[in-house]
């Protein structure tokens, strides 16, 4: 039987005035349309850990479609439905997501039969998860609101610190999840238990990843690389061999993890000054992770992992753009600070940060760092119009003009409209652009 606790003072104190409304509104309607109604999965297990909460993730049993169309109209909210899975996704005007699933049960009546489609029991629903930690439940219905269930032990997982899976053939079924074992660990700082762990072993030994599609790795793996400091998971990923099933000749050796620390170094440094200007970090990891690689050890992981096209520029041709281009300003003496600002300013964030994680330079990297917190902002005050004003005839010449006068402000020659258009004006002089009128 599952183990019930009141965990109301913990929804009172932890959540915000927000959160708590939109559970006990969710509640209230679910208990109308006769529906039993659960925040479950992570909601829980973070809320418990005392994290930051980001998804609401909601179990019906009954049907969630309905649920969601009445409570969506209730609070004048969008609904996205996917029948088949008997899923929807309810959204706020200001675009906050309550995930809503049907605990059910599907089984077919003869082989070749179409499933049917029971609602079930929430217990069904969690057996399905990957770990313990993440089965808890927390009921929604006004009269046991915030009755906390507990099927598979995951308080007590909570408690020891460990993962565990429910079953022992979790990893055969879906060998995804010996990642998502490694990122929660990484993440919460808990061990994998040793049944687990040996569970992982043998999976891995019986190469349970060849039927395994490439897409649902790499997505896993981005996972990994997206969280706060993924070198620990990448060592445990190393542990049990995984970096095998990317590819066999793929091997870690120590110059690698030294580029890992050195990019999680400028991923903080960077991710604190600029918290709102995304970019794919897990791109920077990974390029880091594929540094030693043979071009063609990196197209045949590529393959293997189904990387989509555009990702795929970023893993190899453009990261060999960005390794060359570092070794050309290494290599010289002379590059000047326009000649890097030229260069850098073809470079996404990601690649300029895998640059400043590469670069050995002291002098470079600060010259680097310099472009992308100041002169990558530099932009100069006058416009097409202003050259046009001039008496200047528009053409190629005006973005050579700009361009001059971009390098002058770079060199902190110009610091006024007025000036950039008296150099503009010099330099059209100069060069005799001017028209004669
Ligand atoms: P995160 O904070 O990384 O989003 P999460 O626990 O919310 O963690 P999701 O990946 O969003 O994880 O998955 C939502 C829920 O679905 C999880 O609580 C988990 O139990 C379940 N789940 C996800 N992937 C699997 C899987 N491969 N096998 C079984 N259950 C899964």
């Amino acid at each position: 039987n599952a183990k019930k606790r009141q965990i109301e003072n913990i929804l009172y104190q932890r959540l915000d005035n927000r959160i708590k409304q939109l559970l006990q509104n969710i509640g209230k309607t679910g208990n109308e349309l006769g529906f039993n109604m659960f925040v479950v999965g992570g909601f829980v297990r973070d809320l418990l850990l005392s994290r930051q909460i980001d998804d609401i993730d909601i179990v019906v049993e009954g049907d969630g479609i309905e649920f969601a169309k009445t409570y969506a109209k209730k609070e004048g909210c969008r609904i996205n439905t996917y029948k088949k899975f008997g899923t929807a996704v309810i959204i706020y005007p200001d675009n906050f997501k309550i995930d809503v699933a049907s605990a059910r049960l599907e089984y077919y009546k003869t082989p070749a039969a179409l499933p049917i489609v029971e609602k079930s029991s929430i217990k069904l629903d969690l057996a399905r998860r990957d770990f313990t930690i993440n089965t808890l439940a927390i009921s929604l219905n006004p009269d046991n609101f915030g009755t906390m269930i507990d099927y598979f032990g995951a308080n007590r997982d909570l408690k020891d610190k460990t993962i565990r899976t429910i079953h022992n053939l979790s990893f055969v079924e879906d060998p995804t999840r010996i990642f998502r074992a490694i990122k929660f660990s990484n993440r919460f700082g808990f061990k994998i238990g040793k049944v687990t762990s040996n569970l992982i072993k043998n999976a891995i030994t019986i190469d349970c990843f060849k039927n395994l599609s490439g897409l649902r790795v790499l997505s896993e793996l981005k996972q990994i690389f997206e969280e706060e400091n993924p070198i620990p998971a990448i060592k445990t990923m190393e542990s049990y061999g995984l970096e095998k099933v990317l590819h066999k000749d793929l091997t870690l050796i120590p110059n690698t993890y030294q580029l890992l620390e050195s990019v999680n170094k400028i991923l903080s440094w960077h991710d604190l000054l600029y918290m709102d200007e995304p970019y794919p970090r897990w791109a920077v990891y990974f390029m880091a992770m594929l540094n030693r690689c043979s071009y063609k050890v990196c197209e045949q992981i590529c393959t293997r992992l189904n990387v989509p096209l555009r990702e795929r520029g970023i893993l190899l041709e453009k990261r060999y753009k960005a390794e060359k281009q570092l070794n050309l300003i290494e290599s010289s003496s002379t590059y000047t600070k326009q000649e890097l600002y030229w260069t850098l300013i073809n470079f996404k964030t990601e690649y300029i940060l895998y640059m400043m994680a590469l670069v050995k330079d002291e002098e470079i990297k600060k010259a680097i760092s310099n472009f992308y917190t100041h002169q990558r902002g530099i932009k100069p005050y006058i416009k097409g119009r202003d050259l046009l004003k001039l008496g200047l005839q528009p053409g190629p010449v005006f973005s050579a003009i700009i361009k001059q006068v971009l390098n002058a402000k770079l060199d902190g020659q110009l610091k006024t409209r007025k000036e950039e258009i008296q150099f503009a004006a010099a330099y059209a002089e100069k060069t005799n652009l001017l028209i004669k009128s």
